[in-house]
């Protein structure tokens, strides 16, 4: 019987373990598939991280370094090279490495951290052949900045999330050509900050409410034609146009990686596709907990460390027999508000509410209602669904409440 098993060596695995062994929890077990620690950050080697959580500029490996570093200094036992292959209610996890085979354990506690994946071109149904050069832009990420190859010199970017913004400015300084980064909403994906220092700095248009309609060339892609799309997101056919390329770039979204959660029959949110969670990031399975891009994507992984740490802390009270939830206050949304983390509270303190919204809205009003009456309002200059938001509510306003919404009041 282990104490706490965490799935994935990422910022999250590493940071909750790091919280819960300051909560004086020591035997920790985090199982990684990769063959180091570090997850996703090993491959953004661009600056920008850490802002929030150091005060200082780092890069992905440098952020990721920071953690690994206490990981090793505190001795919490880490396996790489070992996936986890299932988990079931009980916690009984069942993994494979080259030296012990298959192998299961049985923990007390659970954090999930098994961070999230790229949507694929699978899922966007776009007409034409399937030649060589269509890449998500992480892997692209991944030749480029670990292996040293460059996918092509003629770019084209499909989706502009964060990682194509990213790849768009790391293309160019490559000695590559970016023609242009579309979008198939009339908003960008991704981060402000990213489209200023990535697009704008480099002239890289951006063609807002545009798609690729189809892929061109047979061995090696030769071409995208790209269209505007009206307010259906339908292409408008007179606005068709060709662009040469070798290389068209996919960023159009992130799945978080929920399979072994399934498994285990965590309940799982349809908005986040990430585990339905209380304040202390405790899934529908008490002592199995998430945090990360597993449990909703994050846009800053300084927010991703935070959020861990509250797992790893309450993972620790957990397993020292420190179970009782005495409350169930549902948050709910009004359909601008998409979501909020977490979706339940279960016990009144001072508690931050992460939320999306679903669309762009300039001079607005973030309110929190409990019942009719608007128990904290806070006002924003802008709001738009590639920035994660927080509101936090202190502990006495949860007085005598029994269910919470979070709703959005455009001024
Ligand atoms: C391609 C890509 C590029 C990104 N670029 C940026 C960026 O530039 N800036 C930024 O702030 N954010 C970026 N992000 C978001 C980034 O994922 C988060 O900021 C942060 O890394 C999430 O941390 P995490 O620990 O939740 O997930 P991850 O870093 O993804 O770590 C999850 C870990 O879990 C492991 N794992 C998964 N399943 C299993 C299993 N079954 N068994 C064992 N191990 C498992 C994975 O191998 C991985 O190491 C990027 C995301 C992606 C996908």
């Amino acid at each position: 019987m282990r104490d706490l098993v965490i799935i994935g060596g990422g910022p999250a695995g590493m940071s909750a373990a790091i919280a819960a062994y300051e909560q004086g929890v020591r035997d920790i077990l985090i199982l990684e598939r990769d063959e180091s620690l570090g997850g996703i950050l090993q491959q953004c080697i661009h600056n920008g991280f850490g802002l929030h959580k150091f005060g200082e500029e780092l890069t992905g490996p440098e952020y990721a370094w920071k953690y690994e570093q206490k990981v090793r200094e505190l001795n919490i036992e880490t396996k790489c090279n070992t996936m986890v292959l299932d988990i079931t209610e009980d916690k009984v996890i069942t993994a494979t490495n080259a030296q012990e085979g298959i192998f299961q354990l049985q923990a007390k506690a659970i954090i999930l951290a098994m961070g999230c994946r790229e949507r694929s071109k699978g899922a966007l149904n776009i007409a034409g052949s399937r030649p060589a050069g269509i890449f998500s832009a992480g892997t692209a990420q991944k030749f480029v900045n670990m292996k040293g190859y460059l996918p092509g010199k003629n770019v084209v970017i499909l989706g502009s999330g964060d990682i194509g913004l990213i790849m768009a400015r790391r293309m160019t300084l490559e000695g590559a050509k970016v023609h242009a980064v579309c979008e198939l909403m009339p908003y960008s994906g991704g981060l402000a900050r990213n489209i200023e220092q990535c697009l704008n700095d480099f002239n890289i248009p951006l063609k807002l409410s545009h798609t690729v309609v189809q892929i061109h060339g047979k061995e090696r892609l030769e071409g995208v034609t790209i269209a505007q799309v009206d307010e259906n997101r339908r292409p408008i056919d007179a606005t068709r146009e060709f662009i040469p390329c070798d290389t068209l770039l996919l960023s159009v979204g992130l799945i978080p990686e929920n399979e072994l959660s399934k498994a285990a029959k965590v309940d799982l949110s349809p908005i986040t596709n990430g585990a339905v969670v209380d304040q202390d990031r405790q899934t529908s399975i008490p002592g199995v907990f998430a945090c990360g891009n597993v449990l909703h994507v994050h846009d800053l992984v300084d927010f991703v460390s935070e959020e861990a740490e509250i797992a790893g802390k309450a993972a620790a009270a957990y397993i020292k027999g420190n179970t009782g939830k005495k409350v169930e206050i549902p948050v709910k949304t009004d359909g601008k508000v998409r979501y909020t983390v977490p979706q339940v509270i279960t016990v009144k303190k001072d508690i931050t509410l992460y939320f999306r919204v679903g669309s762009v809205y300039k001079n607005v009003r973030v309110n929190v209602t409990a019942g009719d009456k608007v128990i904290l309002s806070r006002k924003r200059p802008k709001v738009a669904p590639g920035e994660m938001e927080s509101v936090t509510i202190k502990a006495e306003l949860l007085e005598n409440v029994e269910s919470l919404t979070v709703s959005l009041e455009v001024l």
